[in-house]
């Protein structure tokens, strides 16, 4: 049976069949304004579409989207209406605006955290909408008119019916194309964002690229909508693309479900009927006219959102889910384990999962003299020590010694006060974490830093980021499959490695902690380390995990070459694992060398044994 894909071809179909429905609608005798409002509802969605991903995805939030709605838009009307350049012409226009413009915007404010993010992206939706309004040859705050409608293929798309055609293939086909990109090696690191970036870095992940990457992609959906909304239009002025607007766009995501695609098509649809019942009803209901719909929404936003924090499709999903074909539900979840790989798919797993291998006795890390302070304090004050290939080495010590310090030293959370860190032979010290994950260190991390909406398998795949190569341009294209099911390959067999393979379609946060911290080790193995730090992984495991968490460790240090560094703090975990132990107290190396030595150093059993033994 060959493996089935995440990203099934199912979506595909999905998608083709509703765009089959939405041409076929189009012949129906509807009444035009039925028509009128899908379209809004499409121009919207593909907006929402594009929060998704930014916001609900990646965790960033924009009010500043209309902005680039606004490029769009004033890119093709300008460009058609002043030289007459046909309308497709002015999307790529368009589009290439836009790239530029978030790119810049991006690379000034994604560095940012907390609020501030939320906060530049007002200000540059404002500054965009002033832009607009006062630049004489975009007509002021009036605008431009008469634009052009879009011909395609000979045919001038005027009427709202016409337009309907080409915004919900727009819709779909954006749909369907970020449903590929987000099951895929790209849409992987975007999720792993939300969950803060040192993880992800410490994957060799360079995030900044895959910020941008997303804020980018979100802006280009804004801007196809605002180059549909110019023609179906053909009339734009900056009112439409102002900070209400911006706003606007963000509440249908949220209302939707900004975790979900889906949520943005139903976000659109719920708003758009809701202002539009409101206009109708309230006028009559209140005896007088006025902006009241607007209070009133706001008041349903509040309200709904206290029901639902996850927008409608999250009940959207779990009323459906039931009432669908087991099959459809289960494509997902099938095992590996009978798995055989087509011809293709096997040379790019033999090519991804070639090891890095050292020679036996090979100095794999050398710690010289390190320093680190935090103001007076020195938490670690002149460590040296090796480690060997395929040897185990812990690193003990009571509370506060200063051992996730040192930890974060070597892997590079942390740079040294003074000291040197090499890593192969070579000086790693000033490296950040992300490219030491690419020489080959992996590590895990004390509280574990896991997605938890995430399947095991992905968080897994995570760390196998730096193994593949594919774009995601290979992802919406769908060239990357090869790739994919070889990588998963490597997923499940990390995760055998560690004894959770049974679990890898389950989300990772349905696990117990014991599992968790497999998962963490299974994440780092993925990423093909010839080293393994790993901070206090049997803490909270119960003891018979711990036993089977030392098997499982001292197989990967002699079945697979791999060198381990441990922080442990439970000396009979450590003593029955370790190769050589580094003891460390109030910062100093109190003693180091052959466990049961050490074991016996008068000064250890003062500093860390004292009371236990
Ligand atoms: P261990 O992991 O051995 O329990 P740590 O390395 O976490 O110890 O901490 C060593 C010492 O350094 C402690 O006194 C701790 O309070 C201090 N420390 C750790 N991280 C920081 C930091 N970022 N800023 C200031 N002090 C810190
Ligand atoms: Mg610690």
């Amino acid at each position: 049976m060959k493996l089935t894909p995440i990203s099934t071809p199912l979506s595909v179909r999905f998608g083709l069949t509703i765009s089959t429905l939405i041409v076929l609608l189009n012949f129906i005798p509807v009444p035009e304004f039925w028509i009128t409002l899908a379209n809004y509802v499409g121009l919207y969605s593909l907006v929402a579409l594009g929060l998704v991903l930014l916001t609900g995805v990646t965790g960033m939030t924009s009010f500043g989207q209309a902005a680039f709605v606004g490029l769009g838009a004033y890119a093709s009307a300008y460009l058609s209406t002043t030289w007459g350049i046909s309308p497709w012409l002015g999307l790529l226009a368009g589009i290439v605006i836009t790239v530029i413009t978030a790119y810049a915007l991006g690379w000034i404010t994604l560095g940012l955290s907390g609020h501030f993010l939320p906060l530049c992206t007002i200000a540059w939706g404002i500054s965009l909408f002033y832009l607009f309004g006062n630049m004489d040859y975009l007509g002021k705050f009036d605008g431009i008119t008469a634009i052009p409608p879009i011909n395609f293929l000979g045919i001038d798309l005027a009427s709202g019916r016409d337009n309907f055609v080409l915004i919900w293939f727009f819709v779909v086909w954006c749909t369907v194309a970020l449903h590929h990109l987000l099951n895929s090696r790209t849409g992987r690191v975007f999720k792993a964002l939300k969950g803060g970036v040192l993880m992800a870095e410490s994957c060799g992940v360079e995030t900044m690229k895959y910020k941008l990457l997303a804020f980018v992609l979100a802006a280009v959906l804004a801007s196809m909508s605002g180059w549909l909304y110019a023609h179906l239009q053909r009339a734009v002025n900056p009112t439409a693309f102002n900070l209400t607007a911006g706003i606007g766009y963000l509440i249908m995501a949220v209302i939707g479900g900004v975790g979900y695609l889906g949520g943005a098509v139903v976000g659109a649809v719920l708003i758009t009927l809701l202002n539009n019942w409101l206009q109708n009803i309230l006028p009559t209901l209140l005896g007088q006219s006025g902006n009241y719909e607007v209070i009133v929404s706001g008041v349903l936003l509040i309200v709904l959102l206290q029901k639902s924090p996850q927008g409608v499709w999250y009940w959207v999903e779990h009323v459906i889910n039931p009432l669908l074909p087991q099959w459809i539900v289960n494509s997902r979840s099938l095992s590996s384990t009978t798995s055989r790989l087509l011809k293709g798919e096997r040379e790019e797993f033999a090519r991804l999962s070639q090891r890095s291998i050292t020679k036996q006795d090979r100095v794999v890390l050398k710690v010289v003299g390190a320093h680190k302070s935090f103001g007076g304090l020195k938490a670690v004050n002149g460590l040296s020590f090796e480690v060997h290939a395929s040897r185990i080495v812990g690193l003990i010590g009571p509370n506060g010694a200063g051992k996730s310090t040192l930890f974060n030293l070597i892997s590079g959370v942390l740079p040294v006060s003074s000291g040197r860190i090499e890593f192969l032979g070579q000086e790693v010290q000033k490296l950040p974490a992300r490219l030491r994950s690419k020489l080959g260190m992996g590590r895990t991390f004390q509280h574990v830093r896991l997605i938890g909406q995430m399947t095991v398998l992905d968080n897994v795949l995570i760390g196998a980021h730096l193994r593949a190569r594919s774009s995601w341009l290979g992802a919406i294209f769908r060239t990357n499959q090869k790739e994919e099911s070889a990588l998963r390959e490597i997923g499940y067999s990390c995760l055998r490695d560690v004894g959770l393979e049974e679990v890898a379609h389950q989300n990772a946060n349905t696990l117990s902690l014991g599992q968790q911290r497999l998962l963490e080790i299974a994440r780092a193995l993925a990423s093909d380390p010839i080293l393994l730090l790993l901070d206090e992984p049997a803490a909270g495991l119960r003891h018979f995990e711990k036993e089977e968490l030392q098997v499982t460790l001292k197989r990967l240090s002699e079945d697979q070459g791999i060198s381990i560094l441990i922080v442990e703090h439970d000396m009979d975990f450590v003593m029955g694992l370790v190769d050589e132990l580094v003891v460390m107290d109030f910062g100093n190396q109190i003693a180091s060398g052959d466990p049961a030595k050490v074991r016996e150093n008068p000064l250890v059993i003062e500093a860390y044994l004292g009371g236990i033994e």
